[in-house]
């Protein structure tokens, strides 16, 4: 049976900010998507998470 644990990224990480490249730790209990940025008012994503992955594959156009 194939572990599937790659939704688990557990309580380390960072969070990112998709429009001034803020990165910052990821608080644990905090979703990345809670946070967001004062200076920019851009919602944070989690690094390595599905969103951050879309956002790395458009900046390689
Ligand atoms: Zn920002």
């Amino acid at each position: 049976m194939p572990q599937q644990q790659r939704h688990n990224m557990g309580a380390g990480g960072a969070c990112i900010c998709p429009k001034c490249d803020y990165r910052g730790a990821h608080r644990a209990g905090i979703p990345c998507q809670d946070e967001r940025r004062p200076q920019c008012g851009a919602k944070l994503l989690r690094e390595g998470s599905h969103h951050d992955q879309l956002l790395q594959q458009k900046r390689q156009h």
